[in-house]
């Protein structure tokens, strides 16, 4: 299973703080409406539901769901559906803000949203999860649709989760709605190509990080933390572009090869759990140590939270590109700019995700099914047109990575509000 659009909480500040801290330093450098920064603190709206689950023994349960909506002003809200016991309304805010941020940075037509229910999905067996999911569906219903609100997976739910929930929501529309959700499975309107995506715009992003600091990719050493989803495929990417991946790691340890691994003999965590750190390389790490090798690219592709103010000095990397959410803390973030190291934040890097997510949901529109080559010939397109926009910010102000990326989200937020004069 792997954990789409998700966030682990930052120890030191929660999600709606992350969002809101980085919206007001992007705020700081444009000239935008007071008004409408004001209103993009908040959400635009918020549903809580209550869903009945019948459990396999007959017993009956109550759980609670959410779904947030943060901002609509250049298309439908899109997030994903998360499940699991820490859902919280405020994180469901704080990962819709995040949202809307990365839908805007990709250029994407779609606003902000994320959902959950409190509940931990290990507890339940296949057929409670489908009854938790139709009933979760059907609840939302009167708050999500194709032109409206789009979910898709996140941590705790599947492709095979967002089956069930199209299923659910055409069953009641009287029509089949492939639109609804996007992450299904290929066979019912899902999208060629969507699984490898995050970890190949990790390793595109990576690529014209390099190419801008004049990094020759034969001549560049890189270490990926998490050799799971993300992390596998940013590797591999970056491995066939020549560049030498010298360290990948799994949640028991880390394998270390100074002379490169070849990353298609590693099998990741999904293919075959624990044979990271089992494989016969010449040494062995932690994960600790890791992140702090001396090399020229680190991919920290994970969970959120493990470069933090107690080990950003350690770090030797001369580019980090986000492959997780939120692997680096503001301590961290504050560390690495006093140090003049680049980050390149995980809402530009990671969006291969929503941006294929946005392909898929093209696709049902228009019952017109996609090639895989034409998906990564479309996702290479957006990903060098978001950096572009970026670079550009970059190169004419004096910010960081982060903030420029930030600047160009909320500068095309703030002109669609503009343009549809919601505000005043
Ligand atoms: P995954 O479960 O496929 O892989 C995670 C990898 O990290 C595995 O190799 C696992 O062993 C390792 N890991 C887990 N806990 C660890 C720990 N404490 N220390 C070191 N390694 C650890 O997950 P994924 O889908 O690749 O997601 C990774 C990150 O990327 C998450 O932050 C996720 O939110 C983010 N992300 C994923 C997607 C997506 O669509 N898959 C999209 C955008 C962002």
């Amino acid at each position: 299973m792997t954990a789409d659009e998700s966030q682990s909480d930052h120890a030191e500040e929660s999600a709606v703080e992350t969002a809101r801290r980085q919206l007001e330093r992007a705020a700081t450098h444009l000239d935008v409406d007071e008004g409408i920064v004001d209103r993009l603190r908040y959400p635009k709206d918020v549903y809580r539901v209550t869903i009945p689950l019948e459990r396999d023994d007959g017993s009956r349960e109550m759980l609670t769901g959410y779904r947030a909506h943060h901002d609509n002003v250049r298309g439908p809200y899109k997030g994903g559906l998360r499940y699991h016991p820490g859902v919280t309304e405020e994180e469901c805010v704080g990962l819709a803000m995040w949202m809307t941020w990365k839908c805007a940075v990709m250029d994407i037509p779609f606003g902000g949203g994320k959902g959950g229910v409190v509940v931990d999905p290990k507890d339940l067996s296949d057929d409670e999860k489908e009854r938790l999911t139709r009933r979760f569906a059907e609840e939302l219903r009167p708050v999500i649709g194709p032109m409206k609100d789009i979910p898709a997976p996140d941590m705790g739910t599947d492709p095979a989760t967002m089956a069930w929930f199209m299923d659910a929501y055409s069953m009641q529309e009287g029509e089949t709605s492939p639109g609804i959700v996007t992450g299904k499975p290929p066979v019912v309107g899902g999208s060629y190509g969507r699984e490898e995506a995050p970890g190949r715009s990790v390793g595109i992003i990576t690529r014209e990080a390099m190419d801008y600091y004049g990094w020759d990719p034969a001549e560049t050493t890189v270490a990926v933390q998490g050799f799971g989803s993300v992390g596998a495929n940013a590797a591999r990417y970056l491995d066939d572009l020549g560049a030498s991946v010298v360290a990948v790691s799994d949640v028991d340890g880390a394998i270390y090869d100074p002379d490169g691994l070849d990353t298609t003999d590693v099998e990741d965590h999904d293919e075959r759990p624990g044979m990271v750190s089992g494989y016969d390389a010449p040494e062995s790490l932690t994960n600790e140590q890791l992140l702090e090798l001396d090399v020229d690219v680190l991919i920290p592709a994970a969970i959120g939270n493990v470069l933090t103010g107690m080990n950003a000095r350690e770090v030797s990397a001369d580019m980090i590109v986000e492959g997780a959410n939120g692997p680096a803390t503001s301590d961290a973030d504050r560390i690495f700019e006093e140090r003049e190291i680049p980050v390149i934040p995980d809402i530009v890097a990671n969006a291969g995700g929503v941006t294929v997510s946005y392909f898929e949901w093209l696709q049902d529109i228009n019952r017109r099914k996609w090639s895989v080559e034409r998906v990564n010939d479309e996702l290479e397109a957006e990903m060098c047109s978001a950096w572009e926009a970026i670079r550009k910010e970059y190169d004419t102000r004096d910010v960081t990575w982060r903030d420029a990326t930030y600047i160009v989200a909320l500068e095309r937020i703030a002109e669609g509000h503009e343009a549809r004069g919601l505000w005043p």
